[in-house]
Parts: C-alpha cells; sequence; structure tokens
C-alpha cells in the first residue's frame, strides 16, 4: 500500500532523510521510531504529499504522490487519515460534531450548517462513536473528556472518510501509559477489522513492541531498522537510538 524507494528529502544543508525505502502492507501496522529530528514527521508528510522528495519515489495506494495536483491530490488525501499529538478537536462543539467533521471532504458545495448533517451521517458518526467506546459522550462538549478520550475522537473523526490508510504521528506522546495503551489498542484492533494500514510514529518502545506488527527504525533519517516487531527485545530496539539515548 506504502512504496516508498530511495526517498531522499533535504532542507537546505540539513538531510532530513537519507536513501529511505519502505514497504508497509495493506493491514499491517507499522511503528516508527527515532530521536527527535531523526525524519519521522518528514517521512508522513511525503506520503500524504505534504512534502515532495529531494529524490526518490513514494507510492501510496498505487500513486505516485509527488505528481499528484489538484482533485488527485485532494483523492489521494481523502484515502489517507492522518491523526496527531494534539488531537485537533474543536472544543466548544460537541463530540459528534467533531466526528461529523471528518466527513465534510465528502460533500460537495459549500459546507453545510453542523446541525443539518444528512442522517445517514449521523449514524455513521455515532457508530464510529461507539467503536471508539465514546457514544455516552457523542453530545458532550469536546473539551470536557480527557486526553485519551479527545484522542479515540480523533480517531473516530478520521474514521469518517473510510480511509485505507491511517497515518498517526505521535498519537499517544501527550497521553499518560493507561490512556496511550488504550488507543494504541484501538488503532491495532481497527486496523484488523478494516484492512487499515497503519504508520504510526512513538516514542515508546514498549509500546511499538507491544502493538505493532512491523517496527521501523531512523537514525539521522536513514532506515536502521525494518523488522516484525513479534519477538524483538527492548535492547535490539534500543540500539537505533545510538549511545545517547540508551543512557536516559
Ligand atoms: P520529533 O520526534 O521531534 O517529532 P522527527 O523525527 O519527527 O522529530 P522531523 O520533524 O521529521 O523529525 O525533522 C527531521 C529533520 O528535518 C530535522 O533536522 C528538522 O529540523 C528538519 N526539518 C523538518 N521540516 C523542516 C522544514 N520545513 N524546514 C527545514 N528543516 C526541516
Ligand atoms: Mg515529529
Amino acid at each position: 500500500v506504502i512504496e516508498i524507494d530511495g526517498l531522499t528529502k533535504r532542507f537546505g544543508d540539513t538531510t532530513a532523510l537519507d536513501d529511505v525505502s519502505l514497504r508497509v502492507h495493506r493491514g499491517e501496522v507499522a511503528v516508527l521510531l527515532g530521536l527527535s529530528g531523526s525524519g519521522k514527521s518528514t517521512l508522513l508528510r511525503h506520503i500524504d504529499g505534504l512534502e515532495a522528495p529531494s529524490s526518490g519515489t513514494v507510492r501510496v495506494l498505487g500513486a505516485e504522490v509527488p505528481r499528484l495536483r489538484g482533485r488527485a491530490l485532494r483523492g489521494l488525501r481523502h484515502r489517507v487519515g492522518f491523526i496527531f499529538q494534539q488531537f485537533e478537536l474543536v472544543g466548544p462543539l460537541t463530540v459528534l460534531e467533531n466526528v461529523l467533521s471528518g466527513a465534510l471532504g465528502d460533500l460537495r458545495g459549500p459546507r453545510l450548517g453542523l446541525f443539518s448533517y444528512p442522517r445517514a451521517l449521523k449514524h455513521r458518526a455515532l457508530a464510529h462513536l461507539e467503536r471508539v467506546g465514546l457514544l455516552d459522550r457523542a453530545y458532550q462538549r469536546a473539551d470536557t473528556l480527557s486526553g485519551g478520550q479527545q484522542q479515540r475522537v480523533a480517531i473516530a473523526r478520521a474514521l469518517m472518510q473510510n480511509p485505507e490508510v491511517l497515518l498517526a504521528d505521535e498519537p499517544v506522546a501527550s497521553l499518560d501509559p493507561e490512556s496511550s495503551a488504550q488507543v494504541m489498542a484501538l488503532i491495532r484492533e481497527i486496523a484488523a477489522a478494516d484492512g487499515l494500514t497503519v504508520l504510526c510514529t512513538l516514542h515508546q518502545v514498549d509500546l511499538a513492541i507491544s502493538w505493532a506488527d512491523r517496527i521501523v527504525g531512523l537514525r539521522h533519517g536513514a532506515l536502521v531498522l525494518d523488522t516484525p516487531a513479534e519477538g524483538l527485545s527492548r535492547a535490539e530496539v534500543m540500539e537505533i537510538y545510538g549511545r545517547v539515548a540508551t543512557s536516559t
């Protein structure tokens, strides 16, 4: 689903990605690890067409991402969901309205008023909320939820566009350990049930080993690890961080 070959990205003198080649297959949960500045977010942004490679190719769902423009690029972004560390919900709106807003790309013409969404969409939004375990919060203000709950709402919102790929940039970085595990379990469960392909950056090695199918390590922009998570030891993963991080 995601095929990256020889991807290099420079920002002036900085080489953010250095000849990265990577495959992520349908239904797989791949976790991207690496120190701050190793290029994780930059890699994710190439997959959604938010960055253009200096060299190399990025194919997602059969399309050459850097060549896409206009409607074709919007079409790809519609099939690729993105969630972030800061959930980016609209606090004063209800949970349900936030989830519904994930479908705005579905609608032609001017934005509909939040209370005039088609009934079918509302049913879908409620079904997604049930799936993430927050149906009972649908009519509550989004900013009254805990961080873990807000991230689950963000996942429900991403599901409204029926994505085939989910990119998650440090989705649990601002959550406590228990909520982090819940969010990762949810992502994994949805990937398995829907055949959703996931590429997720994390800073927690243990979470990666527990929830990923595959672990990919970046160091100074280069791919230094690409291996199944099962049976992988913490020490093996820590090698991608080099000496600096192993002492912390
Ligand atoms: P973190 O764990 O802190 O989120 P990261 O692995 O996501 O880090 P990136 O954000 O991908 O790292 O950054 C990789 C490198 O590219 C860094 O050296 C960063 O300064 C540089 N970089 C990223 N985006 C830009 C940009 N738009 N302009 C210039 N340099 C950039
Ligand atoms: Mg980042």
